[in-house]
C-alpha cells in the first residue's frame, strides 16, 4: 500500500507529508549536517536495527554524514574547489543534492539505466545506434552521456597544475642552476 501511495501521489503532496510526519521528531538531541537540521531522534535503520542510524530530514545515514562533514572540510582547506565537475559514483540521494549545487555533477551507479548506455558505449562492443535503439533513446545522449563520464574519469587521474606549485618550481629550479654556476666558479 505504502509503494503504492508513492507511485500515485504528486510530488508536492508527497514534500508536504514528509515535513507533516517529521514534525515530532524534530528537536536538538541531534545533528544532521547533511540537511541542517536537529532532531529529538534519527530512526533505526539495517538489518540488525542500528539505532539514531537514519535521519529522518534526508534519510542520511552515519556514513553519509561522516562523508559529508569529511568533504566539507576539505573543501574548506581549498583541497577540493567549489564549482568543479565533480564525478559521484554509486551515488546516495541525500548528498546528490548537495553535490548538485556546486559543482558540475554527474553521478554514475552500474544500475542507473544512463551509466548502463554510457557504459555499454565506453565498452564498444555494440554501436552508439544498436545501444540506442535497444534503449530507445537518441544516440546523441548516449555521446554526450559517454563523453561525460571518460572526462570526468580522466580528471579523477589527471593531477591540475596548481600556478602557484608550478612558480615555486620554476624559481627552485633557477637557484639550483644559480647555485651550481656558483660551485663552478
Ligand atoms: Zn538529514
Amino acid at each position: 500500500m505504502k509503494s503504492i501511495l508513492k507511485q500515485i501521489l504528486p510530488q508536492p503532496v508527497k514534500a508536504l507529508i514528509k515535513k507533516i510526519w517529521i514534525l515530532p521528531l524534530i528537536g536538538s538531541r541531534f545533528y544532521c549536517p547533511v540537511c541542517e537540521r536537529g532532531f529529538r531522534k534519527f530512526l533505526e535503520f539495517g538489518l540488525n536495527p542500528r539505532p539514531n542510524a537514519c535521519c529522518p530530514g534526508c534519510g542520511s545515514l552515519e556514513r553519509h554524514r561522516l562523508l559529508w562533514v569529511a568533504f566539507c572540510d576539505l573543501q574548506d582547506k581549498g583541497l577540493i574547489q567549489r564549482g568543479g565537475r565533480l564525478l559521484h559514483v554509486a551515488w546516495e540521494h541525500c548528498l546528490a543534492e548537495k553535490f548538485r549545487q556546486e559543482y558540475d555533477y554527474l553521478s554514475i551507479d552500474l544500475d542507473g539505466k544512463k551509466a548502463m548506455m554510457a557504459m555499454e558505449a565506453i565498452k564498444g562492443e555494440r554501436t552508439i545506434s544498436e545501444i540506442a535503439g535497444h534503449f530507445e533513446v537518441h544516440p546523441n545522449q548516449i555521446i554526450k552521456w559517454k563523453k561525460q563520464i571518460l572526462e570526468n574519469v580522466s580528471g579523477l587521474f589527471s593531477k591540475k597544475k596548481d600556478p602557484e606549485i608550478e612558480q615555486q618550481n620554476i624559481e627552485l629550479e633557477f637557484l639550483k642552476k644559480k647555485y651550481k654556476k656558483l660551485q663552478s666558479l
